[in-house]
């Protein structure tokens, strides 16, 4: 085939201007990128090699080579993994197949207003993948040969980013008899310090450490100078593993520094700031598994996607399987990243396999029992007493991060895993009358009960200040009771399944005729009951006025200051719900 040259997906020329713009403050992480590219397609290819043992052809020890051209001026990335046939490098390096970077990258250029450095944090949070190597390439050369493919079917694919105006890549036939990938940097003037091995060394003990697969790079020798004079370092023609090149979920916990779980952290997650717990367990038993746990310090753009994919990577005996083996997870956990490896699965698992697998319930119930157990250390150490180690102070507003980012959907588990729906409950946090963050828990509620209170009052609305200045909760606060306000979406729906907590029924005050029983003194309920007789044929008459548009009308000993309010049967569908049903189109 002749030489071909394509446009880039509108999207990937505005993320190659802000990655080019905005990431120089944090040049080295391309490497990350790149590396990390290397050994996910060395594990894809292991692991398509499962059932197609023939494609690991006369080279089934995989690795990465990182080599310089220092006369180029070029730096050069190759593994020996999966590889990209001809249209697979036109699909995956023109255009952005994930729609939430695809998403993010049209809102962040769209904003004319934002700051090229706020771009850069931004941008550097999400990760850029394959595009990074611009930030110190000028132009990028991927010579290419798919696994199983023959040598005449290679390609090459250049691109100098979108330099030249046009934002085009070009594509061409070649031959390479060697498998998998090599991706060449032209490296612009002011990033020629990546020339430097020693440099390189440093970048790859800081990112790359815990990569499966050993990366191998030249070992460099000093020669001296004609008669003593000067001196110079040369490559030579020996390759030397630099990484650790041991799976980091089977090192002992103690070899393992908070940096390097980090790290590991980042590359699975492509979250480019540091997880704001995890655990590292090596579980025994009738079913036997690692896990390596992350809670997210920042919650993604689309949490709320309940089909989003699970950030589970399932590996049987150190073989990658699997990304996003939601099995493992329940929806409501969708938020944690982390690895899984079994001892006990078969390595040609498949994902219909996986729903079945009485191995893979056993993990799930331990990985959410993990899960919970890490969220209430954290609650615990929220707010650190003041005799506490330093290590539990450390812990100081890591909860309320964590609420703040995911509470809203840990909600959903209420409705969605039963078996830890109490655990679950004292994890949960409001606002309230007496708070305006979300920061009481069931457990102060019913702490600070008023004398003769038999229920957890609650209110629902779209905003705090709503909710604040409802009618409804006029009698609470002239009575000085407490009541919870809850104003996230999915509260509604997550109460519906809670009825209780720890013994005291939780009720709405905007439903039926709240009841507020022994709070009422005898002197109130006599009025009450007054006023109903009195206003009896009142009430006939609106009745009747409102019979389209009301159930009922009925006196009240809610209300302190406000004539009349809205409220929902005892067992209708909220006004909330109802809002909310009406926004989904319902
Ligand atoms: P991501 O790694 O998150 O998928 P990248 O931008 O890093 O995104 O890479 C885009 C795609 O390009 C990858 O998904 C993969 O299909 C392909 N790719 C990149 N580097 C390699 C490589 N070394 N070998 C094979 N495919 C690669
Ligand atoms: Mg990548």
């Amino acid at each position: 085939m002749t030489k071909q040259t394509l446009s880039f997906q509108a999207e990937v020329a505005q993320l190659l201007h802000l990655v080019t713009h905005s990431l120089y403050s944090n040049k080295e992480i391309f490497l990350r990128e790149l590396i990390s590219n290397a050994s996910d397609a060395c594990d894809k290819l292991r692991y398509e090699a499962l059932n197609s043992p023939a494609l690991l052809e006369d080279a089934p020890n995989l690795e990465v080579r990182v080599s310089v051209d220092k006369t180029a001026r070029t730096l050069t990335i190759t593994d020996n993994g999966i590889g990209l046939s001809q249209q697979e490098a036109i699909d995956n390096l023109g255009t952005i197949a994930k729609s939430g970077t695809r998403d993010f990258v049209s809102r962040l250029s769209g904003d004319q207003k934002a700051q090229a450095d706020e771009q850069g944090q931004l941008i550097g949070q999400f990760g850029v993948g394959f595009y990074s190597g611009f930030i110190v390439a000028d132009k990028i050369t991927v010579e290419s040969r798919r696994a199983g493919l023959p040598a005449d079917q290679a390609v090459r694919w250049v691109s100098d980013g979108g330099a030249s105006g046009g934002g085009a890549f070009e594509v061409e036939n070649i031959t390479r008899a060697a498998r998998g990938t090599s991706v060449t940097l032209h490296l612009r003037e002011d990033a020629q310090d990546y020339l430097s091995a020693w440099k390189l060394k440093g970048i790859i003990n800081k990112y790359s450490d815990h990569i499966s697969l050993p990366i191998l790079m030249q070992k460099e020798e000093w020669k001296e100078g004609e008669e003593g004079k000067g001196g110079e370092m040369v490559t030579t023609d020996e390759w030397e593993t630099v990484n650790q090149a041991s799976a980091l979920w089977t090192r002992p916990k103690k070899d393992i520094t908070p940096e390097h779980y980090a790290e590991f952290y980042k590359q699975i997650s492509h979250d480019h700031e540091a997880p704001l717990a995890y655990t590292h367990n090596r579980v025994e038993g009738s079913t036997e598994y690692t896990q390596l746990l992350y809670i997210p310090s920042k919650a993604p753009l689309d949490l709320f996607n309940r089909d989003k994919a699970a950030g589970i990577k399932l590996y049987v005996k150190r073989v990658f399987i699997m990304d996003d083996a939601e099995a493992l997870m329940p929806v409501y956990l969708r938020f944690v990243k982390g690895v899984v490896d079994s001892s006990d699965l078969p390595l040609n698992v498949s994902r219909e396999l996986l729903q079945e697998s009485r191995d893979v319930r056993a993990i799930r119930e331990g990985c959410t029992k993990r899960v919970l157990s890490m969220l209430e250390d954290l609650a615990k150490n929220n707010r650190p007493a003041d005799d506490a180690s330093e290590e539990d102070k450390a812990g100081a507003g890591k909860y309320d991060k964590f609420y703040a980012e995911f509470g809203a959907v840990l909600k959903e588990g209420l409705g969605e895993d039963f078996a830890n729906r109490e655990r679950l409950a004292k994890l949960l946090r409001y606002a309230s009358t007496s708070s305006d963050t979300a920061s009481v828990s069931l457990a102060d509620y019913k702490a600070r009960m008023k004398e003769g209170q038999e229920a957890i009052y609650y209110i629902t609305a779209d905003t705090l200040a709503g909710a604040k200045n409802s009618p409804q909760l006029e009698v609470f606060k002239k009575k000085g009771i407490e009541v919870l306000l809850m104003t996230d979406r999915v509260d509604e729906w997550a109460l519906s399944h809670l009825h209780e907590f720890d013994g005291t029924p939780l009720q709405s005050v905007a439903r039926g005729a709240v009841d507020l029983g022994k709070l009422q003194d005898d002197a109130e309920k006599k009025a009450f009951e007054e006023a109903s007789e009195v206003f009896k044929p009142v009430l006939a008459k609106l009745k009747d006025a409102l019979k389209d548009k009301a159930e009922d009308v009925r006196v009240t000993s809610r209300l302190v200051d406000s004539p009349a309010c809205l409220v929902v049967q005892e067992h209708g569908m909220s006004t909330q719900l109802a809002r909310m049903l009406r926004q989904a189109g319902q």
